[in-house]
């Protein structure tokens, strides 16, 4: 073996000693009897000790007070197996990750200051939790909400048949002597209460948006389209409205609430013409990397820009029944659709121009 001159010897310590200094973390090693034999600048700082006020000195006589029981328990540990461990832990109020090293002639340790980390993964668990705790409160509002839904059109039915069934007899037995003025005041009861139902049975079709957990299929969008248009034969036949379908995916999802949506898209760009107009609708699809995009346009009566989030709200309507017929109900059902699809809608049209409905529907 060579033999290294004590110059060469010197010059290798002194390398070492440039690296233990330069690096991040507070080192430090200590003999088997937990005398001190280095001590880094990282280490007098973090440890809160100069280095002349430690070195050659034993460790825990010092120092007990500055590590926890734990690092006392670890470090002995390692130098009694003279096994590699690391732990982190929390003293001098930080946290530390920590190595220990053990080798023939003592241990040598490394401390990384994780307060940071430590104090960030601490907040984003409080976050997590919040946000979890946010998400079961609204679910089980939302679930609430659904059965005060489903309870209130129940209930409300049979009140409302009585209305309509009393207006009736009333019509019936007295019709001669209440005359044409009290018949048609009759009528427009009746009306209110037909109206009354059909809101009760829509708010009753808006809860169960979503309630009901189907399995997943392959749905063929232009079948479903093809479907839609078939149901509205007559309509279309009648308007002379053409509906030009640019090819649409297949995608793996439920088919009853895709199929609801497109079909109260498609009904409203029939109904929503102007005069005797014949609707022309262009449904088409494109897909990014993370969603399918979905546009329906039509040629219609349009909607001011003031009204394009109001007419997803529930019975927000823009015209009267006498206009055009409806509840207000469709596009808020299309709205709970898609959102629960994980999804967005929305509408862009100019008034008098048309309107094209957009909405997306995230891939899989
Ligand atoms: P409804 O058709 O029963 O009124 P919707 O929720 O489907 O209910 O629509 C809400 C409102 O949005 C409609 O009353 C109408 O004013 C407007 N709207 C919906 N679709 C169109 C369309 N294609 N063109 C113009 N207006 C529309």
């Amino acid at each position: 073996m060579v033999k290294k001159t004590e110059s060469e010897v010197l010059k290798l310590y002194e390398e070492r000693n440039i690296i233990l200094e330069s690096i991040a973390d507070a080192f430090f090693a200590v003999d088997k009897q937990w005398i001190v034999t280095y001590w880094n600048k990282e280490a007098e700082k973090i440890l809160n000790t100069p280095k002349h006020a430690i070195l050659n000195r034993n460790l825990w006589e010092e120092l007990s007070n500055s590590f926890s029981p734990q690092s006392h328990l670890k470090y002995h540990e390692a130098l009694e197996t003279n096994e590699v461990i690391k732990f982190e832990d929390y003293h001098l109020e930080k946290w530390f990750e920590i190595s220990t090293y053990p080798s023939p002639i003592g241990l040598s340790v490394f401390l990384k200051d994780i307060t940071e980390r430590k104090l960030s993964e601490t907040r984003l668990n409080e976050l997590n939790e919040q946000l979890q705790k946010h998400a079961k409160d609204l679910a089980i509002s939302n679930k609430e909400l659904e059965d005060f839904a489903y309870v209130a059109s129940h209930d409300l039915q049979e009140p409302l048949r009585m209305v309509t069934g009393f207006l009736g007899q009333i019509e019936k037995k007295y019709g001669s002597i209440i005359g044409a003025k009290g018949k048609e005041y009759i009528h427009y009861a009746v009306d209110g209460a037909k109206r009354m139902r059909q809101m009760i049975l829509d708010l009753l079709e808006f809860s169960k948006v979503g309630g009901i957990e189907e399995k997943e299929e392959f749905v063929d969008l232009n079948e479903v389209v093809a479907e839609i248009t078939l149901l509205s034969k007559e309509r279309i036949n009648e308007t002379h409205a053409i509906i030009n379908v640019a090819p649409l995916p297949s995608l793996r999802t439920n088919k009853a609430p895709i199929r609801h949506l497109f079909f109260n898209l498609v009904s409203n760009a029939l109904k929503y013409q102007k005069g005797q107009q014949p609707a022309i609708i262009d449904i088409s699809a494109e897909q990014t990397s993370t969603h399918w995009q979905f546009t329906i346009k039509d040629n219609g009566i349009g909607i001011e820009q003031q009204y394009f989030d109001k007419i997803f709200i529930l019975f927000q309507r823009l015209h009267n029944k006498d206009e055009y017929s409806g509840t207000g109900i469709g596009l808020s059902v299309c709205k709970k659709i898609i959102e629960n699809m994980g999804g967005k809608i929305w509408v862009e049209s100019e008034w008098g121009k048309g309107s094209t409905f957009y909405f997306t529907i995230p891939k899989k």
